[in-house]
């Protein structure tokens, strides 16, 4: 659904700011692939240019494939900013380049709903979901496009309802110059784990759109060239079970309709390990991966931050389960906990190696406004403000000296080229065998797709096997993936491996953040006009 009765012609500028170099999207991969630059089309922009009135034109950039121009702001009448955390250098820094040519701009996303002082500098702040506030704006800027006289902050407190969304504008987006596609089933989430802020941004009670919605969107993603993997962005894929199991059939009949061209992933909590009804489905519709938010595998440290769902099964007996229905897990982690003690860093080594898990997005924790944690560590006076010098603003129970040199170590061990390998190699052997056999499309028999592949592995041979320091690690792997014809494992692991050890490398000699929310290092990233 579009917003209607909006006859004055505006036209708008979305510009998605880029990401400083993290763990979690992959850039070192980019350069293995046939021309990848940015890592998922994002949903909040995409949808928003959608709801736009129909005869309003809308340019969509990301910065993580090109600034925009001084065409693109002449062009313009207003520019829409939206983001998360940590991103708000680049949106504030986008705000100032928009203000020069004298552009109103409004930022929206969960960044400024959750804390709109971040954005003094912008002239509409959108707070919330998609909804009444976004009515205002748009009627405000129907009525009047040039810069308020001072901030204006619109707050939805009528949301629409996801099943009246309008598919993203995925047609805006370069969708082929993405790592992976990405989707959005439910937003929400029942738990109420002590650091995250989705129940206070998005509600306990998951939002849904309807399956229907979801194959329309499935369907547009392919017409717009996307091929390989759709990521699930939804906060918790079975926060609703029923949902999940609503919309799983529905997944599986298009995937068997379609050739299966789509291999799909999502972020659930671990104890989707309870429920082989589910798992079963997510099989039979072709999900590949889990990201699973294990946190930690100590059961105290899980008890404290109120995340004793993840103890309903034994961490790696769920780790297994999920393995054994083909998909494989990938775990966030916490270090800096309160429950941390010396040895951690040792027991959470000793974890990677029981779990067999290859990617982990080892973090210090960070307080996130809008959460339970933010409250308690205010009441102990542990909230530090955000700083260059630090890389969180907790002030640990340890010495943060401490904290960080164990999560370098973590990092620097974990990631050993021989031991990520071997956790990839465990993969091969007991869960990517475990996958649905699915039939080879002519989609992927089309010279367009044998061509991609063969860019991809000339890359990798190239770059990884000849000029790459680990290359006989990785020749071992690729002889055993090439005997048996296993291309797609051989690309994928070895791209995402490549990654995975050349951010490592970075991370433990002092060059990465070791958290995904610390501002250090970020001025260097603010892209040049
Ligand atoms: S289960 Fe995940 S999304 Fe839900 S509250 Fe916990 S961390 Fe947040």
């Amino acid at each position: 659904m579009r917003v209607e009765g909006t006859e004055t012609v505006r036209r708008i500028l979305c510009v998605f700011p880029r990401y400083t170099s993290s763990f979690g999207t992959f850039e070192h991969a980019y350069p293995l692939t046939d021309g990848v630059q940015a890592f998922m089309p994002p949903q909040g922009l995409l949808l928003i240019a959608a709801y736009l009135p129909a005869n309003w034109p809308v340019r969509f950039i990301d910065e993580n494939i090109r600034a925009a121009t001084t065409e693109d702001f002449e062009w313009a009448e207003a520019v829409f900013v939206s983001g998360m955390h940590i991103q708000r250098q680049q949106m504030n820094d986008i705000c100032r380049r928009a203000h020069a040519f004298d552009l109103p701009v409004a930022i929206g996303g969960p960044s400024v709903s959750a804390c709109p002082d971040y954005y003094p500098s912008f002239d509409y702040l959108h707070v919330g979901e998609l909804g009444d506030a976004t009515n205002e704006l748009i009627a405000r800027l129907a009525r009047d496009p040039s810069r308020p006289p001072r901030q204006v902050v619109l707050k939805t407190v009528d949301r629409v309802a996801m099943t009246d969304f309008p598919i993203p504008a995925y047609e805006l987006a370069e969708v082929k110059k993405y790592f992976l596609g990405s989707i959005q089933y439910s937003s929400g989430c029942p738990y109420q784990c002590e650091f995250c802020d989705i129940p206070g941004l998005y509600g306990r009670n998951p939002r849904l759109k309807s399956p229907e919605q979801i194959l329309a969107e499935l369907d547009k993603l392919r017409e717009c060239g996307v091929t390989g993997s759709v990521y699930f962005v939804d906060d918790n894929f079975i926060g609703n079970r029923k949902a999940a199991l609503d919309l799983l059939p529905h997944l599986v009949e298009w995937q068997k309709r379609t050739g299966y061209v789509m291999r799909l992933a999502c972020e659930a909590t671990l104890n989707i390990a309870k429920r082989p009804e589910i798992l079963e489905k997510m099989r039979e519709a072709f999900f590949v991966t889990v990201f699973c938010g294990i946190e930690t595998p100590d059961p105290d440290a899980l008890k404290a931050m109120h995340k004793d769902h993840n103890m309903m099964v034994p961490i790696l007996e769920g780790v297994r389960t999920i393995n054994s229905y083909g998909m494989e897990v990938v775990s966030g982690i916490i270090m800096g906990l309160d429950t941390d003690k010396p040895e951690t860093a040792d027991a959470l080594l000793a974890f990677v190696d029981e779990s067999q898990i290859p990617l982990l997005t080892i973090n210090l924790l960070q307080a996130l406004p809008k959460t339970p944690l933010w409250d308690r560590l205010a009441r102990e006076g542990r909230l530090l403000d955000d700083d260059d010098s630090r890389d969180s603003n907790v002030a640990f129970l340890l010495p943060y000296d401490q904290v960080v040199s164990s999560w370098r170590k973590c990092m620097e061990v974990a990631y050993q080229p021989e031991k990520l390998y071997a956790r990839y190699q465990y993969q091969c052997d007991y869960t990517y065998a475990q996958r649905l056999k699915v039939p080879v499309t002519p989609e992927q028999k089309s010279w367009a797709n044998i061509r991609r592949g063969l860019i991809m592995l000339r890359n990798i041979f190239w770059k990884v096997g000849v000029l790459g320091d680990y290359k006989k690690v990785f020749w071992k792997f690729a002889l055993g993936r090439l005997r048996r014809g296993d291309f797609e494992g051989l690309i994928a692991s070895s791209m995402i491996g490549h990654h995975l050890i050349m951010f490592a490398r970075a991370a433990s000699g002092g060059q990465q953040n070791a958290s995904n929310y610390s501002i250090r290092l970020r001025e260097a990233s603010v892209p040049a006009e």
